[in-house]
């Protein structure tokens, strides 16, 4: 084998599982089709859940760094301020939620954390062209190499290559009459601390987010057209009816077209689908980068123990399922920038597979203060943890979700899954006075 993992897209999927394997010293490649890292801003809202993952994975410092919570948006018909408001009003830290909110970061800047924590570069100008697979793995043609691997997860995005070629179906809907114009710009006469926006019409609609970290702001727009710098002006002019906001010029442009699709499959053979290429739905709640961030942290763990690899599909893909329809609601509400439910957090996701208060095998495992430290702290880690609470114990997956709670459930855990118990560590958990 040349790898044990390749590594198809430097997405935000794609570079959360590089870092997760590497962590845990798996052999990987991670190649990407462009020659380049990707210059335009895309996703910039991280939820809090992805803020745990960052945590865990130990980039959670830069990512706090660069980014901001809680920025007011502020709706305008000319000059006039008609009202502000703060979606994410009334979330703040708490000792099992520490990320409580929505953070504002541009997608770009999340990958470059990850490219930049990664011990070995991301292969840019080496695109798939072909692959095929047998018993004992995938040969893979990348920038016109032939590479061996155990497996292949596709992290090629929406329009993914690895899909195509496996044949997998990808089950849903274009939308062609709804499109956005979106990019990022360089604009003078409005204020970095509010998110702006105009149209009381959805067809007048425009927004204009100022990116943390940078001086530019991510401007979306109903609309259509043939993307540019001169028609982004003309929009800016006539929605606002202002000559004092200035476009001053323009790092990306694109046409965004809404697709609501998923896979049927997220697994062939030694072939893997993560994130975009195994699921695409409307920007609205700001969750395409965060669920692609989750599948890559769910299926990390399970590659490099070499078990548990099909409850990756029994796992995501009821995600998938919620993500598609939650997101389809937000954006059909007519009104997507009003307070978010709590399920766009993230945190309530489970894999739980029974019902009943309180925690259960599948749930989350929350933050919390013991004498030992804080709980995220002590699972920090690519192993299993055994948390010895005076009440019994609780055993946490790598991905900080609860695999078994009690003594007898632990062993029998343990007893179906061996190769787990190799990767395992106890700790006391006494509850801080
Ligand atoms: C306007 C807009 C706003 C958004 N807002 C949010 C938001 O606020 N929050 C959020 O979570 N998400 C948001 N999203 C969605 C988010 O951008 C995507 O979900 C995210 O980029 C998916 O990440 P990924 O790594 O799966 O795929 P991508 O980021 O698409 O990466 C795929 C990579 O694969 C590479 N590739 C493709 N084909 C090949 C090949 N054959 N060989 C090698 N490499 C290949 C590509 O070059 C690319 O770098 C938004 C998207 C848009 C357009």
């Amino acid at each position: 084998m040349d790898t044990q993992v390749l590594i198809i897209g430097a997405g935000p999927t794609g570079l959360t599982l590089a870092l997760d394997l590497s962590r845990r010293g798996v052999p990987f490649r991670v190649v990407d089709a462009s020659p380049a890292p990707f210059a335009g801003s895309r996703g910039k809202g991280l939820q809090p859940r992805s803020m745990e993952v960052f945590h865990d994975l130990g980039v959670i410092e830069p990512v706090l760094a660069s980014g901001r919570f809680h920025l007011t948006m502020r709706a305008y018909q000319g000059r006039e301020v008609l009202r502000e408001w703060d979606v994410h009003e009334g979330r703040h830290a708490t000792v099992e939620r520490p990320y409580a909110s929505t953070m504002l970061i541009p997608q770009f800047r999340v990958e470059q954390i990850l490219r930049e924590a990664l011990p070995q570069p991301v292969e840019y100008g080496m695109a798939l062209t072909s692959f095929t697979q047998d018993d004992s793995g995938v040969t893979a043609v990348v920038g016109g190499e032939t590479v061996r691997a155990r497996y292949l997860v596709g992290c090629d995005g929406g329009k993914s290559f690895v899909r195509k070629e496996l044949g997998v179906s990808f089950v849903g809907e274009t939308h062609e009459d709804q499109r956005m114009l979106v990019g990022d710009l360089r604009i003078s006469g409005l204020d970095r601390d509010h998110w702006h926006q105009w149209g009381g019409r959805v067809d007048q609609w425009l927004a204009l987010c100022p990116l943390p970290g940078t001086d530019l702001f991510q401007f979306q727009a109903t609309g259509d057209g043939e993307p540019s710098l001169e028609l982004y002006r003309e929009i800016v002019r006539d929605r606002t009816g202002r000559d004092d906001v200035v476009v001053k010029d323009a790092t990306w442009t694109s046409l965004y077209r809404m697709n609501v699709r998923m896979v049927d499959r997220f697994r062939v053979g030694r072939v893997f689908l993560a994130g975009d290429a195994a699921h695409v739905h409307s920007p609205a709640g700001a969750q395409g980068m965060n669920t692609g961030i989750q599948d890559a942290y769910n299926l990390g763990w399970k590659l490099a123990m070499e078990t548990l690899l099909d409850t990756y599909e029994a796992e995501r893909k009821p995600v998938a399922e919620w993500l598609l329809g939650m997101t389809t609601a937000i954006m059909m509400s007519g009104s997507p920038f009003e307070r978010r439910g709590d399920e766009t957090l993230q945190l309530s996701l489970s894999y739980r597979t029974t019902e009943g208060e309180g925690l259960h095998a599948g749930d989350r495992m929350p933050d919390g203060i013991t004498e030992q430290g804080r709980i995220f702290d002590l699972l920090r880690g690519p192993d299993f943890v055994t948390l010895d609470f005076p009440d019994g114990p609780v055993l946490v997956r790598p991905d900080g979700y609860v695999a078994a709670i009690g003594r007898s459930a632990i062993d029998a855990y343990f007893g179906a899954n061996p190769v787990t118990q190799l990767h395992h560590r106890r700790v006391a958990a006494r509850t801080a006075a």
